[in-house]
């Protein structure tokens, strides 16, 4: 089978290519290929009852599928340069952000209509972190919630399935250049296209690094962000969170000089494990429905590590870190703050005891055992300097879950159009290294149609 355009991995990435390619030339012959199921097919066996923990799916359904790792998230369209990728670097500033907006246009067109567009421009919070020495990145979110957010893919797919084939289950194994354009080889053959659009996600991480191998394409390691999800009762961020939805907070240590942010702020959220290549670490989701919102609000503390040479694996570091909590837990931890800092354990006794009811079932035990002592000293001092802002969030009973750790792919070698150093072969999204988010990764995949068809 001959394609004009072949796209590897329906993540946010692939899919806004596919939906710009349509948009721009509605004649090109596109495929996509997805190692994950269709939408209505993703589905994670944990219940909370029968099934407590990850039981390691062939295909994990919060990663992989229509939608990527994006599907069941927050559905927070961060709107910004100031995080979320370096997509700016490649094409600039202004066209960045341009397409960050154009994305939420779509967004709100196939369902996201009447959803809220948080600001922190303005907020009275900026000064209010700055007399504590924390710092309040600036940004525009759109919070679409896990609910929308399912719905917009739901009615990006119905567009998108007329026009261009989608392979689902069916992980391409490698990617081969030919005298003219590229060969995709999946289980079941070949299938060969002019273009290839590789947007593989962290899931495709190891993928990512084999093709570049084979086909030599130069890269550079990225940073890995290792720490702690919290969990509190909603109502301690709930001047912050009311006002801006999601705050992104920077501090940085007094004892190492190390820099803590906030990361992916879940108000009324719940907190979820995630299984990346069979690791296990945490991560966080809240709904736009008031119905299914819980009591609580969770977000990540993290600290970044970036190795360079003799060592540099920096993913390598972090899965080592995430290997230990799944060897200790055998899966995520979970250990209250009062417990952390009094240099015991939480016991399934002291969990039930507290005044916060987990929303995630996790072993409890002890981060102390697992987090290197740089990166918890980190985190427990940036608990302190939040809780000068929003009282409550260094109480006994705050809860750590660990641990959350992102993975960045390494950086491939693209130039401004986000192609390789092959004519042709686009690598867009988290895959490339280039973004970390929902808005960045879209937005590289509406530059990437954009620069195919014009
Ligand atoms: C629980 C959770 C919550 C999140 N919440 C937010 C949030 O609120 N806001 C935000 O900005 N970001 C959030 N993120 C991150 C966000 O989902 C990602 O940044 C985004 O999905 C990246 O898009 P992508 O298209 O680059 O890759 P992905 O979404 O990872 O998609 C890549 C796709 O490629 C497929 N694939 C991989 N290898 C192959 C192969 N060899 N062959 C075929 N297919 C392949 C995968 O199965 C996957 O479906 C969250 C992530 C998780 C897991």
């Amino acid at each position: 089978m001959k394609y004009d355009v072949i796209i590897i991995g329906a993540g946010p990435g692939g899919i806004f290519a596919a939906y710009e390619l349509m948009q721009k030339n509605a004649n090109l012959k596109v495929a996509v290929f997805e190692a994950g199921h269709p939408l209505d097919k993703r589905h994670c066996p944990i219940d909370g009852e029968k099934v407590k923990g990850c039981v390691s799916c062939k295909s994990c359904s919060i990663m992989s599928g229509f939608g990527g790792a994006g599907a069941f998230s927050d559905g927070k369209y961060n709107i910004t340069n100031d995080f979320g990728g370096t997509l700016f670097e490649y094409i600039g500033k202004k066209q960045a952000l341009e397409l960050m907006h154009y994305v939420d246009e779509i967004n709100l067109q196939y369902g996201g209509e009447g959803t809220k567009l948080y600001t922190t421009a303005g907020s009275r919070f900026k000064t209010l972190c700055i007399q504590n020495d924390l710092h309040l990145l600036d940004a525009s979110v759109r919070h679409l919630g896990t609910d929308k957010n399912y719905v917009v893919l739901e009615n990006l797919y119905n567009e998108l399935k007329e026009k261009v084939d989608f392979y689902f289950d069916t992980p391409v194994q490698t990617v081969k250049r030919l005298e003219s354009g590229y060969a995709v080889v999946c289980g079941d053959g070949e299938y060969t296209c002019e273009q290839c659009v590789i947007s593989v996600g962290r899931i495709g991480s190891k993928w990512m690094e084999q093709v570049c191998e084979e086909l030599n394409i130069p890269t550079k390691s990225n940073r890995v962000d290792i720490g702690v999800r919290v969990e509190l009762p909603a109502a301690v961020f709930a001047h912050l969170t009311d006002e801006l939805y999601e705050s992104k907070i920077v501090y940085r240590t007094e004892k190492y000089g190390d820099r803590v942010r906030t990361f992916c702020m879940n108000p009324k959220g719940a907190v979820v494990t995630e299984n990346t290549n069979g690791i296990i670490t945490v991560n966080g989701h809240s709904y736009e429905d008031p119905a299914l919102q819980t009591e609580n609000t969770n977000f990540a503390l993290l600290v970044a590590k970036h190795f360079t040479a003799p060592f540099e694996d920096s993913n390598g570091y972090g899965e080592s870190i995430a290997r230990l909590s799944n060897m200790l837990g055998g899966g995520v931890i979970v250990q209250r703050f009062g417990d952390l800092i009094r240099g015991r354990r939480s016991t399934q006794n002291r969990i039930e005891e507290a005044f916060i009811t987990p929303t995630l079932q996790a072993t409890p035990g002890d981060l102390s055992l697992v987090l290197p002592k740089r990166i918890l000293d980190g985190i427990i001092e940036m608990i302190y300097a939040l809780d000068k802002v929003a009282p409550g969030t260094a109480n006994d009973d705050t809860l750590l879950y660990g641990v959350e750790v992102k993975f960045y792919n390494m950086e491939v070698e693209v130039n401004e159009q986000l192609e390789s150093c092959y004519p042709g072969l686009y690598i867009i999204g988290d895959g490339s290294g280039i973004t970390h988010s929902l808005s960045h990764a879209s937005a590289s995949g509406v530059h990437v149609a954009r620069s195919i068809t014009q």
